[in-house]
């Protein structure tokens, strides 16, 4: 293994590098798995807009869209920065995952990576397009006992795991039962929220792409990471939601004053309930995951 023989320093830089051309082709991902195409065929990337396929140079991250001075070449139509945003996260999250990971762990580090690339993909779908798609979803709970599996350290801060294991090291049984009670724990709580918010506000409360995430998350962090990140998203979301309600109702009450008419802000009232119930959950699920694969050892310690 390559990084291996770098020391700590390089490393880093290695990893965050990497991460910078994962970007690159979670972009891909990002567009193409939506529409149910392949991330892999057509190989080369093309413009969205011209569909002229991309030299290499063209296709460096960051620094293309950097020197085209964010447009096509072919074209000249703009290119969204989100491209350069996806990739220079995805190289932060790399590189925060390999300075918390230890240098010899790397099978470890490697699952780690997986889950966040995935969820990385999850959050930039689901805010443009109000889904999450199921490549990451389904993919994630397949994924999660087959990685746990072949890398049990994964459920090394699982409390399930080492009961099932009856020891400090966890084995691949514990690490099995680690995955599927966190898969079960993290599907389930959603799903049961889902259905409570139904009975209470008569409308579909919470996607069900969220549930198979929370689900795929739970795979990898276990039961209690699962209701950790659920919580951390859940406080986040709120967050966001009162923010944009703030904002409406200040926007309905001068709209209101300059039309005399009070029953306007009961219209914008439904406007901001609709507003608040069809924000995505999606990303706030992943960045509420993203401090649990972080510092799960510390925080579990408390628990
Ligand atoms: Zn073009």
């Amino acid at each position: 293994m390559i990084w291996l023989g770098l020391p700590r320093e390089l490393a880093l830089v290695w990893w965050g590098t990497v991460g910078l051309f994962v970007g690159s082709f979670l972009n891909v991902a990002i567009y193409r798995w939506p529409k149910d195409g392949s991330v892999l065929r057509p190989t080369r990337s093309f413009c969205p807009t011209c569909k002229r396929q991309l030299t290499w140079y063209e296709n460096i991250p960051v620094v293309s869209w950097a020197v085209q001075r964010a447009r096509c070449r072919g074209c000249s139509q703009p290119i969204s920065a989100r491209y350069p945003a996806v990739e220079l996260f995805t190289s932060a999250v790399w590189l925060a995952l390999a300075y918390v990971t230890p240098h010899e762990a790397w099978p470890l580090l490697l699952a780690r990576l997986a889950l966040a690339s995935g969820l990385i993909v999850a959050t930039f779908v689901d805010f443009e397009l109000r889904e999450i798609p199921d490549q990451v979803s389904i993919g994630g709970m397949w994924a999660a006992p087959v990685l746990s599996l072949l890398v049990p350290e994964l459920h090394r801060d699982t409390w399930i795991a080492h009961y099932v294991s009856r020891s400090s090291e966890v084995d691949r049984a514990g690490a099995l039962a680690g995955a599927l009670a966190g898969i079960a724990v993290g599907a389930g709580v959603l799903y049961i929220v889902g259905l409570v918010g139904e009975r209470a506000f008569r409308k579909e409360a919470m996607g069900f792409g969220d549930v198979k995430l929370l689900g795929a998350i739970g795979g990898f962090v276990g039961p209690g990471g699962a209701l950790v990140a659920l919580v951390i998203a859940s406080f986040l979301g709120a967050l966001v939601g009162v923010a944009n309600i703030v904002r409406l109702f200040a926007f309905a009450r001068s709209r209101a004053r300059a039309r005399h008419a009070s029953n306007r802000i009961s219209t914008s009232y439904r406007a901001a309930r609709q507003l608040g119930g069809e924000i995505p959950f999606g990303p706030y699920l992943a960045l509420g995951s993203l401090p649990v694969l972080l510092y799960w050892s510390e925080l579990s310690r408390w628990f």
